[in-house]
């Protein structure tokens, strides 16, 4: 494959994909929000910080042609989303989405499945100890919350915070074990997250499960109309082959 790839990052798939690229000979510049102090940098070249929305990502593209913009952002990252989709339409920049499968109910789960960060704070009423495993990001929602919260994060997240929080840094993968220790040592009785899906994290839903705990589970933002999607780093390579001919 000849040209450059521009991967938007900030994902396990990202980097798996940058890997697979950089193993293959193929020039890869992965870009990255710049929202962790301490990111897991992929191979290859990478940039960090925005482009300026949907016109200055389209000007970055018109200004540094690739042969293939691969958008591996997060599932919730929904801007860099519509802007990569916006900007690669008006400069005609062959676009895919690499977006990992959601996560699936399974028998002995109890999830309560909600629109919003807001609507996952309402569903908690009634629950004593909350465990947030929605990131740092959003966090205001839960500000309201007035009993025991358990947050975890990568980064210190910033105020506003439930008067009665215990924050947890700590960057996945978890295991079974650990989530079940951490939820039991908090007496944790509900589990918020994001449908990020993903095996990195998954465990404690597994964990949540084997507790008879209920998980108020965030939907996924919608992704924009007509996009090409692929669930796994494999399908992207293939796409990108295809698409070189
Ligand atoms: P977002 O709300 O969709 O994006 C906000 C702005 O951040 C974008 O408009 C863009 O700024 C910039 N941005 C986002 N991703 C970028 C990238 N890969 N390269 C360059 N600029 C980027 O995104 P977010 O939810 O804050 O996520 C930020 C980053 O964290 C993403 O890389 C995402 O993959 C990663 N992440 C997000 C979550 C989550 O739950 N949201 C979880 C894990 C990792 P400009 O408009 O200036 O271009």
């Amino acid at each position: 494959m000849t040209g450059r790839v521009l991967l938007l990052g900030g994902t396990g798939e990202a980097r798996g994909l940058a890997e697979a690229l950089a193993a293959e000979g193929v020039d890869v510049l992965s870009s990255l929000a710049g929202r962790t102090a301490d990111p897991v940098l992929p191979p290859g070249e990478v940039r960090i910080g925005g482009f300026g929305g949907t016109e200055g990502l389209a000007d970055w593209l018109r200004a540094n042609p690739v042969r293939a913009l691969v958008d591996a952002t997060h599932p919730f990252a929904r801007e860099m989303t519509e802007h990569a989709a916006r900007a690669a339409a008006r400069t005609g920049t062959p676009h895919l989405r690499l977006q990992r499968p959601g996560w699936r109910e399974q028998p002995g789960d109890d999830w309560r499945r909600v629109g919003s960060l807001e609507e996952a704070a309402g569903a908690v009423a009634g629950f004593a100890h909350v465990f947030v495993t929605t990131g740092r990001t959003g966090l205001g929602a839960f500000a309201g919350l007035t009993q025991e919260v358990l947050v975890r994060a990568v980064d210190p997240p910033e105020p506003p915070l439930p008067p009665r929080t215990t924050v947890v840094l700590e960057r996945g993968p978890f295991s079974v074990d650990d989530e079940l220790a951490l939820m039991r040592e908090h007496a944790v009785d509900v589990v918020v997250t994001k449908d990020s899906g993903g095996h990195l994290t998954e465990a404690k839903l597994t964990a949540a499960r084997q507790l008879g705990i209920p998980v108020v589970m965030v939907h996924r933002p919608p992704l924009p109309p007509g996009m090409t999607v692929v669930e796994t780093v494999e399908d992207a390579l293939a796409w990108l082959r295809a698409q070189a001919g």
